[in-house]
């Protein structure tokens, strides 16, 4: 994937107080799918009172026949998340401080490239991914030959070091036995996680890839609504979890699903959207790992800062998203 449509909400309520939040679309048929229910949807809560809990009860309801799932459950994602910005900036506080939690920093690694290729290239960049600041760095590995995974791994590894993280994801490229073949493979490579070897559905097989391996498996990218949390929580499939704020169910689903995390002490880390996500992760008990992606930076007048392999949520009010119309009217896809 080198290029993708990104969707960006504006909500503004009668007050004048303007919610935002943006969606990475993967597909320009998603985005267009996407922006056509949030039209239809933002009609339905007109007059309601700016309360992200009801508003996601009632359009749960309205769009329970027709499955929130997929591009229905991004499209009211990016409205709980625009609801939960006007509700912080109206009272002017970070989205963090308004959910109860203080500005810390949280560990973030970045996850801006080193997508399939071979050896050398990985290795050299890597090494760039890390110039910004960064001690920690994603891998994408599923190679057809599992040599050669292990060869990309290895390269990688004598590149960076010892003292830089490494995770490797296979974004549900593998069948379980050769997921166990692979992460064996890679004992000896200080693999920080081992990222949906798997089809994600799959928790039985998750859950004895998680038994054979000492290195910690990391799943959740594609768990739909905070009820999934508990499924996986419950059938032990995972070491580590990620949420994705689309996916989740915007900031309200998130901090559901991240209680579920929480109560049984599982560590929970983000998926994409670094600038909703920082704040989230703030306000997540078992907070683990921010992704770092620079995707969003060519809209946004203020990019998130890396600080010694820490991003800070911004201390602004909301989620701080301020668009840069340049950088818009530049990307803009109609
Ligand atoms: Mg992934």
């Amino acid at each position: 994937m080198t290029a993708a449509p990104l969707l960006l909400l504006d909500l503004e309520t009668k007050e004048g107080v303007v919610g935002r939040s943006y969606l990475f679309c993967y597909r320009d048929s998603g985005a267009k799918a996407i922006a056509e229910i949030i039209k239809e949807a933002t009609e339905l809560i007109d007059g309601m009172t700016v309360a992200p809990a009801k508003v996601s009860e009632l359009l749960g309801r309205r769009y329970a026949l027709l499955g929130v799932t997929g591009v229905t459950r991004m499209a009211l994602a990016a409205i709980d998340i625009a609801l939960w910005d006007a509700l912080a900036v109206a009272a002017n506080m970070p989205l963090a401080t308004f959910l109860g939690a203080n500005l810390d920093p949280i560990r973030a690694y970045n996850s801006d490239g080193l997508g399939m290729m071979p050896a050398k290239e990985a290795a050299e960049e890597a090494l760039k991914l890390l110039e910004p600041g960064f001690d920690a760095v994603k891998l994408r590995l599923g190679h057809p030959d599992r040599r050669m995974d292990l060869q990309v791994a290895t390269t990688v590894r004598a590149a960076i070091g010892d003292s830089v993280e490494l995770m490797v994801d296979y974004n549900q490229a593998l069948m379980a036995h050769d997921a166990i073949q692979r992460g064996l493979d890679l004992q000896d490579q200080n693999i920080y996680w081992l990222e949906e070897p798997i089809r994600h559905g799959d928790l039985q097989g998750y859950a004895a890839i998680a038994r054979e391996l000492t290195t910690p498996i990391q799943l959740g990218e594609n768990l739909d609504g905070p009820e999934s949390v508990y499924d996986v929580v419950a059938a032990k499939a995972a070491d580590y979890l990620m949420l994705d704020v689309a996916r989740i169910g915007g900031v309200t689903g998130w901090l559901r699903g991240a209680s579920i995390a929480a109560a049984r002490g599982v560590p929970v880390s983000s998926h994409l959207f670094p600038e909703i996500s920082v704040h989230l992760l703030a306000a997540t008990p078992t907070a683990h790992w921010l992704e770092y992606t620079s995707w969003a930076d060519s809209i946004l007048e203020e990019p998130l800062q890396v600080s010694n392999g820490y991003i800070t949520p911004p201390n602004k009010p909301g989620l701080g998203l301020q668009w840069s119309i340049e950088g818009i009217e530049r990307c803009r896809a109609d």
